[in-house]
């Protein structure tokens, strides 16, 4: 079966065969059994070692996805099963593209634990888990890092003392790779302008923005953590580092402290006491003035991001919306993008109220695009692709 769209799939490897697609988080595992671009089964089995919860730990967990699948007569031990395509969250500078998992590919993402200690040994558990259920199938790994390795040193570099940086691996990584790789291919092919400039805007709980041209990431806001960048359900995003020092030394918090308020009392959540946008939306319309002025942060922040990375690619083909709040709220994109018009940005109020793919006026330079992401295809994408190119030697 060829892609999505009629397009083939070249060199990335025909959709042919079948992935697991497995998102091992550290509470929660979800899967997607997919034939081509065919979704044949998915599911998430969550509250995964949480007190009084069934679902003791990741083995557990695992354990009752196979048998999900085998209940429908797709389990794990089908001879029709290709491979299997793990989502892994930090990949540092060692990977930067789809790997295959072998055991020193295992050891070199333990390795990384210290940059995503929440993230990497739950990605590692799963990644384990399904070796032990079947140590005879291919299984990959994808790294919500690697679409952004290719950000330039002048990109990735914080203005910190070099060797202390060196030292500790402190750098700007990006996030959501996986979702800006997809979207701003769509979003290119959208428009007319396969290889174009994009901006991507990942709107979701977490949000991140990036720069691609030619299918090359340039730029991307999230850094060494998830934490920068833009205004998030429940972080902070951009935040003058000195406020931390500040908490601590005024404030007398400690370091885990600061890490919860900026991770899970931030952001929307911490500015209106809602992080989901549907809730703040509502309250905006009741002439709430607590949603008011976080609707009016998270805008802002964003139209800042799209002129900076305007200024970075030089030229933009087009913006692409997508994540729960890019792909569901008219509003967003109309005051985000509200007032760029000598930049050649503009929204046409039908098409966005009605969500369609394109949003934009007809004669507007750059293009505004509402493109659903979908990370569990582009992980299936790339699992197969590098499963064909290693079959072909
Ligand atoms: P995601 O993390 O991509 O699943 O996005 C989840 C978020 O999308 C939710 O927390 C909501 O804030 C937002 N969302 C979902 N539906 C809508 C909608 N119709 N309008 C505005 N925001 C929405």
């Amino acid at each position: 079966m060829s892609g999505r769209d009629g397009r083939g799939e070249g060199d990335e490897g025909e959709m042919v065969g079948r992935v697991l697609v497995l998102n091992t988080g550290s509470s929660s595992v979800k899967y997607r059994l997919l034939a081509g671009a065919e979704r044949l089964a998915s599911g998430t089995v969550e509250r995964i070692g949480e007190p009084g919860s069934p679902v003791a730990d990741h083995e557990a967990a695992l354990k009752i996805v196979a048998t999900e699948l085998a209940d429908r007569g797709l389990g794990l031990d089908s001879p029709e099963l290709t491979a299997i395509g793990h989502r892994v969250v930090h990949g540092g500078t060692t990977f930067t593209e789809p790997t295959l998992i072998t055991e020193e590919v295992v050891r070199k993402i333990e390795e990384l634990v210290p940059l995503a200690p929440l993230h990497n040994p739950a990605n590692l558990a799963g990644i384990e888990v399904t070796r032990r259920l079947r140590p005879d199938l291919p299984q990959v790994a994808v790294f919500d890092t690697a679409f952004h390795s290719t950000i330039s040193p002048a990109a990735a570099t914080y203005a910190i003392d070099r060797e202390v940086a060196e030292r500790l691996r402190i750098r700007r990584y990006g996030f959501h790779g996986t979702s800006h790789a997809y979207v701003s291919r769509e979003a290119a092919a959208a428009v007319g302008r396969p290889g174009g400039n994009v901006i991507v805007l990942h709107l979701g709980n977490g949000a991140s923005a990036s720069a691609v041209s030619g299918g090359r990431c340039l730029e991307t806001s999230m850094g060494m953590t998830p934490l920068e960048g833009l205004v998030m359900g429940t972080r902070s995003g951009d935040l003058d580092p000195a406020v931390v020092l500040y908490l601590g030394r005024v404030a007398g918090m400690s370091l885990d402290e600061i890490d919860e308020l900026l991770n899970r009392r931030s952001g929307m959540r911490g500015l209106c006491g809602d992080n989901d946008m549907r809730a703040v939306q509502e309250r905006l319309a009741a002439g709430d003035r607590d949603a008011r002025l976080a609707f009016s942060v998270y805008c802002h922040r964003l139209r800042k991001y799209v002129g900076a990375y305007y200024a970075v690619l030089g030229t933009v083909d087009v913006i692409a919306f997508t994540g729960g709040v890019g792909e569901n709220s008219p509003l967003v994109r109309q005051t985000a993008l509200d007032g760029l018009e000598a930049m050649g940005i503009a929204v046409d109020p039908a098409r966005n109220a009605r969500g369609e793919r394109i949003v934009s006026p007809d004669d507007a330079a750059v293009k505004v695009a509402v493109i659903p992401t979908d990370e569990e295809l582009e992980i299936a994408r790339q699992t197969l692709g590098i499963i064909s190119r290693t079959n072909r030697g």
